[in-house]
Parts: C-alpha cells; structure tokens; sequence
C-alpha cells in the first residue's frame, strides 16, 4: 500500500469553496453517527456498479475486464489502521475524479449546511446532498482514491486528500476496473477496522444494496441484497424507518406505510409512506422535486416519476418496482404509458382507502395529521373528479356544532336533524368571523349544523361539490332561488289584499341608492337587524373570483331586514312619523356597514368612524337634556 505521506507527483488543486466548508465543519465537529460514512462509501459503488451494469447493455466499446462480478470489497488492516472500500464498478479518469471529488454539482448544499449547523443530526441526510463521499472525513485523517474507468484503454488515477483545503491528482498504475477508497482512520475512529462492528453498520444501513458486499477476502456475502420493497415479514419497523428516512429526508417517523405486492392483471411492487410533516416547499406550485422512485425488476428506471401519482398526492414518498416495464423508458414513454396508468390507479386507490381507514380507526391521529395535509386532500377534491367521492370521506370539516374538533361529512349527515333535507354551509374569511355570522342564526333555532369554511381553497373545493350521499350542498348567504311562475302567480292572489309596496323598504332602498342590489324582509333571522345576501347561485362563485382577481370589487348583495328586531321597528316609526329626518340615512348607512365590517368587505371604514361618533354625540346630547 502506498504511504499516507503526500506524494510529490501528480497535481495539486483546491477544493471549491462550499465543498471546504462542509469538510471544516465534518472534520471539527464531534458526530454520534460516525458510522454513516460507511453507507455513503458503499451507496456510492453501489450507484457506480449500477451505471457499469448500464454501460455493459449500452455500450459497444471494448470494456476493460467485461466479466468482473459487480459487487463491493471492504478490506481493513488493525495494525495501520486502514479501512478500504472497493468495487467493480464503472470507476472515474481523471477529469471526473477532480469535478466529482472536489466540486459540487448538486444545488442545496447551503441549505445542507444550515441543517448541519442547527442540528448535528442532519448529517443523516448527507448522501441526499450529494455530498456523501466527504462523510469519510469524519472519521480518516487522509483518504486516498484509486480509480480506473471502464473502458478498456483507460488509465488509472489516483486522488488523496487529507481535507485541508487541497487534493492532488496523479496517473497510476491500477490493472483492474472499478475504485477503491482507502481510509486512514482518525484515533478516534479506529474501532471501525473491526470486522463485527463493519458486519453490523452494513446489516444497518446497507442490508438492501442490491449488490454482494464482502468483507475482507471471506466469500461469503454480508448482505441481504433483496431490495426492501421485495422482503414482507422479515423486515422490522425501525428498517422500513430508515428507508423512509433515505427516500424522504425526513428524519422524523412517516405518518402511514404501505407495502403492497399485486400479481394481476399488472405485476409490481410499492412501498409508500405518508409523512407526519409537511414541508414548505410542498405547498407551491413550484415544487417540483416529488414522485415516486421507479424501479424495473429492481433496477431504477426514474428517480422522480411524477405520473404515477396526481399531482395532490405529491407528499408521497416511495418506490414502485414493476416487471412489466421495459428497462430504459423515456420520460415521455412513462407519461402515456399504460401500465403506468395501471399502476397509478392502483396505488391512489390504495392510498385513499389507507387514509380513509386511518381516519375511521384512529381520529386524534388523523386530525393531527389532517392540519398539516387536508388542504392537498381539498385539492384533490377540485382536480380528481373520479375520486371525489372517496376524497369527500376523508375531508374534515369545522361546523357550528363541533367545536374545536374537526368531522366528517358522513358524521354531519348522520347529526342531521330528519326534517334537514340539505347540507348547510358558509365561506368566510375566518372562524372568528363565521361563528359570529347573522346568516347562522335561523339554522341554530332549527338547531340544524352549519359547516364553516374558512380557508380560500374551500370556495374552491365547493364550485367543485354538488351533492355528498345524494343530500346537496346549500350555501347559507344567499337569496332562496326564484320561484318558478305558476308558484308566484298563486303566491300573487293571496296577497292581492296586501299593500303593493312596502313603503318603509322603498324608502330605506333609496337612501341606500345602488350600493344594494335590492332589500327585503327576511325570516331568517333572530338577533340580528338585518344580513346581507348574494343573489342565488352566486355565493361560491363570487368566492372564488374574490380570490382568483387581485382587482376584485366585491359584488354588490341584496339586504335582507328582521322585522321584528327592534332597531328596525323604532327605525320604521321614525321613518312613518318624520320621513325627512337626517337619522334615518345614517342609521340605514350604519345597518349596511356593520354587515360590510363583519363580512371584511367594507371599503372605507373613514365615513363609518365619522358617522358613529356623530351617532354617539347625538346620544350623549339626549341624555345630557
Ligand atoms: P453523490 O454520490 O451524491 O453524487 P458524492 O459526494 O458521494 O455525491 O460523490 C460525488 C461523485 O463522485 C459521485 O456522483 C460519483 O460520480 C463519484 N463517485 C463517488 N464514489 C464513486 C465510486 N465508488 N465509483 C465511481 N464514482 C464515484
């Protein structure tokens, strides 16, 4: 072996900034999972022996020893202290081995970084990174790579470092394919030159790599190889975790597994998992680093394959592994494939009844995660219309009666009194404000249930929602529709003794001039003056334009009048004693602006605070006579 001192040949060159600051911080730091170096050694030639496999279907060139077994070698010596880990894989020349071993291609290592430097933990997630190889550093004081690439003319090099701020490069002499990473192990590391505590990281982290990993020049293979996806009962929990963890970057536990192997009429595998936790990327559009890894015969085809959930389900994470997919599928086969399609159908399915089932046999854990991803479950409500049935069951929704806990909507219809033939609800702005809503105050007197939806993407949900369990949707701030004629014309001859027009209305219409549609008595109320309505039909339209138009005006509504409250009949008298008094046009302009204020659509609050401290000068006048 070559001496650890640093050669005199070859070139020296710097490390990339980024990739120096990840080494400071690795080398200074005290990690408790040092151990993770040896995953990241062992992913990374698993991932070369995977391209070599590829090269060897693609390529046409003469291969340099074309009949090496494909697999992994970790070697240690007790007395140097020296750890090494080598494969057959597709190796590097030299240009690779200086942009891959000394600069990063992957975006979102500042991010890494942060993590790493809030949360010692993070360094889990640092093969996910792409950033893994210098994990090594956390526990050798060198490294040295020996590498040769593939084709049969290639040569060997040879790269050391000792991660102060340099590496240096030479040609060598290496007769066999593939690289070799060799491991001066810090003091504090020397116990991973053993071969029980090696034995046990790889059964830990490495147990599924899909190719034989040996120790030392024993013959017998270490791991199991069968991808995860491919073993049921002999798989514990905390090993479905870690693969979570790997496939997820999140070190928290997943909310739900589901491991599902189907043999007809498509044959494939999948192994999902549903997160506690959403993050905040999930939320835009923008977000487009979602889908599944999928695998042929376990061999990954695509790393993100976004066809084969919709995109709502874009917080799964997960493999699939089919047989019935060819090996190098474009992207663009995937998009129309059909056993893609297949299999999509399948899996959604599959996850919708899994939630639908957690929902049923657990609420407190499936309220707690229904805060964080209900909103991805409401639009799907919008978008999937084959499945909106199935989504609909797993929404829960906030009503006038469930207090702080959230129901289902087959709980509502189950809480229906018998004579409520519809589902009430109403959109709002927020909870606050909808708990206070006049328009509740004749269903609570019926002691019928309200739902109450505050977030903007329920108006949505609901232009999107006629009917749930053959009972339709009614939203309650709106105008009864019209009835049809011949109800009106009988309606017409029982009134015929009736005055023509309600003179107090018409008056109270013109001083409210066009900032109303129309006015009219209502019985919908009890405690309240009056409420405002939209035209029928239009309630969760307007919503919806509400939030789609920055410019948006709200719409005007019709004002509907409680009779029999008592600010009304005193205002009804004065109008019918001193028709020509100022304070009737205020006291109309306040009834508006009130509702305006609570419903957040008043325009300028300056003439409302103008005319309520007129109003209390006039009281304060009349009680100091
Ligand atoms: P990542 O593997 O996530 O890309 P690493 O820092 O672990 O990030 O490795 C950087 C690159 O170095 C790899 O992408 C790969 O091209 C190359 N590399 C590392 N180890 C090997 C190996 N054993 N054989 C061939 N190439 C390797």
């Amino acid at each position: 072996m070559n001496s650890s001192k640093a050669d005199s040949k070859g070139r020296t060159f710097k490390f990339q900034a980024e990739v120096q600051r990840i080494l400071d911080i690795l080398i200074n730091r005290l990690y408790k999972n040092q151990e993770i170096f040896l995953r990241e050694l062992i992913s990374n030639s698993a991932d070369a022996l995977h391209r070599m496999r590829i090269a060897q279907l693609e390529t046409k060139d003469p291969i340099l020893d074309p009949n090496a077994e494909l697999g992994i070698k970790i070697t240690f010596d007790e007395d140097e202290n020296t750890l090494t880990v080598s494969d057959t894989g597709i190796g590097m020349t030299y240009k690779e081995i200086r942009t891959n071993l000394g600069t990063i291609a992957q975006s979102g290592t500042l991010e890494f970084l942060q993590q790493l430097e809030d949360s010692p933990d993070a360094i889990n997630l640092i093969g996910e990174f792409g950033v893994g190889f210098y994990s090594a550093f956390i526990v050798a004081k060198e490294i040295i790579v020996r590498s040769r690439s593939y084709p049969e003319d290639s040569r060997g090099v040879e790269w050391r470092s000792d991660g102060s701020g340099k590496f240096s490069i030479a040609y060598i002499d290496k007769p066999e394919r593939g690289t070799e990473v060799i491991l001066y192990l810090k003091d504090d590391a020397k116990e991973f030159a053993n071969r029980f505590k090696l034995e046990s990281i790889i059964k830990k982290y490495s147990d599924f790599v899909g190719f034989p990993i040996r120790i030392g020049d024993d013959d017998q293979i270490v791991n199991r190889q069968v991808p995860i996806w491919y073993q049921s009962d002999e798989v514990t929990d905390e090993e479905f975790n870690e693969f979570y963890r790997q496939v997820s970057l999140d070190w928290t536990e997943p909310f739900h597994r589901i491991h599902l192997s189907v043999d007809a009429p498509i044959q494939f595998r999948a192994l999902l998992f549903l997160p506690n936790q959403r993050n905040r990327m999930m939320m835009t559009s923008m977000y487009q680093d979602y889908g599944l890894r999928l695998y042929s015969k376990k061999i990954l085809v695509q790393e993100k394959a976004k066809d084969l959930l919709p995109e709502y389900l874009r917080f799964v994470f997960g493999v699939v592994d089919s047989e019935d997919l060819p090996l190098n599928v474009s992207r663009e086969v995937i998009q129309v494939d059909r056993t893609i399609r297949r299999i999509s159908k399948v899996i959604t399915g599959k996850i919708l009844d899994e939630l639908e089932k957690v929902a049923d046999e657990n609420e407190d854990k499936f309220l707690s995660w229904w805060a964080q991803f209900g909103v991805f479950i409401k639009e799907g409500i919008t978008q999937d219309e084959k499945r909106r049935k199935n989504l609909l069951r797993i929404l829960r929704i906030q009503t006038s009666k469930s207090g702080d806990q959230l129901i289902s909507l087959t709980k509502y219809i189950e809480r229906m009194p018998k004579e409520q033939e519809e589902i009430m609800y109403l959109l709002g702005e927020n909870l606050a404000i909808l708990k206070r809503s006049p328009h509740l105050e004749y269903y609570e007197k019926l002691d019928q249930e309200v739902i109450l939806f505050d977030d903007p993407i329920d108006s949505f949900v609901m232009m999107h929602v006629q009917e749930f369990q053959d009972k339709k949707f009614k939203p309650i701030d709106q105008a009864e529709p019209a009835k049809d004629k011949e109800e009106e014309m009988a309606e017409k001859e029982e009134k015929e003794e009736e005055p023509e027009k309600d003179s107090f209305l018409t008056h109270i219409k013109e001083l409210l001039g066009d900032r109303i549609i129309d006015i009219r008595y209502t019985e919908f109320l009890t405690d309240s003056p009056c409420r405002l309505v939209n035209p029928s039909g239009t309630a969760t339209f307007t919503r919806v334009l509400k939030y789609m138009d920055e410019n948006y005006v709200p719409q005007k509504k019709i004002m509907e009048i409680n009779a029999n409250h008592p600010l009304i009949t005193h205002l009804k008298t004065l109008v019918e004693k001193e028709p020509e008094s100022p304070l009737i046009q205020t006291c109309a302009l306040q009834l508006l602006e009130n509702q305006e204020l609570a419903e957040g659509t008043l325009q300028d609050p300056t003439e409302m605070v103008k005319r309520v401290n007129q109003l209390m000068q006039q009281v304060l006048n009349k009680s100091r006579k």
